[in-house]
């Protein structure tokens, strides 16, 4: 395929912002960049993608995710509003996630990934919750994934909430799936693994034993980390050491695992992440959302910790948790030098495409360039200022919505054409998840009882 008269956003480094160029894709991959004129004349019988002047960019990557959470959109919470995070947890996302069967997964994915493909982002790292459906869970998002035509980096969380049988299901069912991966159910390329951990509040000592046991060589954990203080306390009490100490000692730290948040982390916490080169990711609409604060990111940053940005659930739209996150670190500073545009394009850009290389080692994701996967979006933006390789981050925090994607590629291959997405059907899924999601909802209103 040709895609002509593209203004190409490369995102290399350095990034480069390209005038009326064409890209030429072969067997999913990027193979050349050039003029249009020049492409059109070495490539004369190949498909051709008019991309009308609008900007070509490489699609979004989404470093921490929860598909599992998409039904609780206007769910109505019994009893006295939630006081904290713990409370949150008690009230909203565990009885949420044990009304849901493995077809309301399923629903509950696709629900994200329209949403994901409709803003441009192609690339996701879910962390999955269903102790009632565990089994074969990660095979009903990963069907939902195929259908959708992106790219996911599955687990399941593992914890100690649901008694030693549902932690003994969850370590089967992270391994089943890494197992399946390892011998090349992946989708091309479009499916990986991790192997999920709740959170250490509700992890024994024994079963972060046995997930350290149970592993394979190479495969990283993803869990969340001190999200509110309460984590650390729980950790001091349960094991003499703070959380990040703790899951060194169980040797869960290192280059392909992630922890998620690190909100109540202190010096030393921070040390230990560089040193083990372990992966961080910033959620700051959840943090808002949840009141917990927020993470001391310009300083990991600084120490050389990848932080990398999620969205914990939020909409898929990427440039919203953008500008969340330019917007969250000023006021809670209280200083307009905090967190310029540029340190977001370095986790939402280049830290997390080097979070999908580690998750993806086999092809390249995030910029557009020779030898990379064609994964792009396509954006209808006008800008009425100069815009430069320099300023975009700032044009994407004040000037980019993210209803102006107006086409989404994953692998050479069009999921969504001029804002008509191709490889779901929108209207079905809908009428799908609303007839199923009153049974969830019984459920859930059940567990109040
Ligand atoms: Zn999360």
């Amino acid at each position: 395929m040709l895609i002509t008269n593209a203004n190409l956003i490369t995102w290399e480094t350095p990034n480069r912002i390209l005038e009326n160029q064409a890209i030429y894709i072969e067997g999913g991959q990027i193979k050349e960049l050039g003029s249009t004129e020049e492409l059109l004349l070495h490539h004369t019988s190949e498909d051709r993608l008019d991309a009308h002047s609008q900007y070509v960019m490489p699609g979004a990557i989404c470093a921490h995710t929860h598909f599992y959470g998409a039904f609780s959109r206007g769910l109505n919470i019994p009893g006295l509003p939630a006081k904290d995070f713990p409370e949150i947890l008690e009230k909203l996302w565990w009885p949420l996630d044990k009304s849901l069967s493995l077809e309301a997964v399923h629903y509950s994915t696709l629900v994200c990934l329209l949403d994901a493909i409709k803003h441009g982002t192609t690339t996701l790292v879910d962390h999955h919750a269903s102790p009632n459906a565990i089994q074969y869970s990660l095979d009903e998002i990963a069907s939902a994934v195929d259908a959708a035509g992106v790219r996911a980096s599955l687990c399941y969380e593992v914890t100690d909430r649901n008694g030693e049988a549902g932690a003994r299901e969850g370590i089967t069912e992270n391994l089943r799936f890494i197992n399946l991966i390892s011998h090349g159910s992946d989708l091309a390329g479009r499916l990986s693994a991790t192997f999920g951990l709740h959170a250490s509040l509700t992890l024994s000592e024994k079963t972060l034993n046995d997930c350290r046991e149970a592993v394979p060589e190479g495969i990283g954990f993803h869990i969340h980390v001190a999200e509110h203080f309460v984590d650390e306390y729980d950790s001091i009490q349960k094991s003499g050491t703070r959380v990040v100490d703790r899951l060194l000692l169980h040797k869960i730290l290192g280059p392909n695992s992630i922890i998620v948040h690190a909100v109540h982390v202190d010096a030393r916490e921070i040390e230990i992440l560089k040193e083990t080169h372990t992966w961080v990711t910033h959620q700051p609409r959840s943090n808002m959302n949840n009141a917990v604060g927020l993470p001391q990111v310009e300083a990991m940053l600084r120490s050389g910790i990848k932080v990398c940005l999620g969205n914990d659930g939020f909409s898929n739209a990427m440039w919203e948790e953008w500008k969340a996150c330019y917007l969250a670190h000023k006021l809670v500073n209280q200083d307009p030098r905090r967190m310029p545009a540029s340190l977001v394009a370095q986790m939402a850009i280049y830290n997390n495409a080097d979070l999908a290389r580690m998750l993806f080692p086999n092809i390249r994701l995030g910029s557009i360039t020779p030898g990379a996967e064609a994964d792009l979006m396509f954006v209808d933006y006008q800008p009425f200022t100069p815009l430069s390789a320099e300023n975009l981050p700032w044009h994407i925090v004040f000037g980019f919505q993210d209803s102006m994607v107006t086409g989404t590629m994953v692998a050479g291959k069009l999921l969504m054409k001029d804002r008509q997405v191709l490889s779901l059907d929108e209207d079905k899924i809908t009428y799908q998840a609303r007839k199923l999601v009153p049974e969830v909802w019984e459920k859930f209103n059940k567990s109040f009882n």
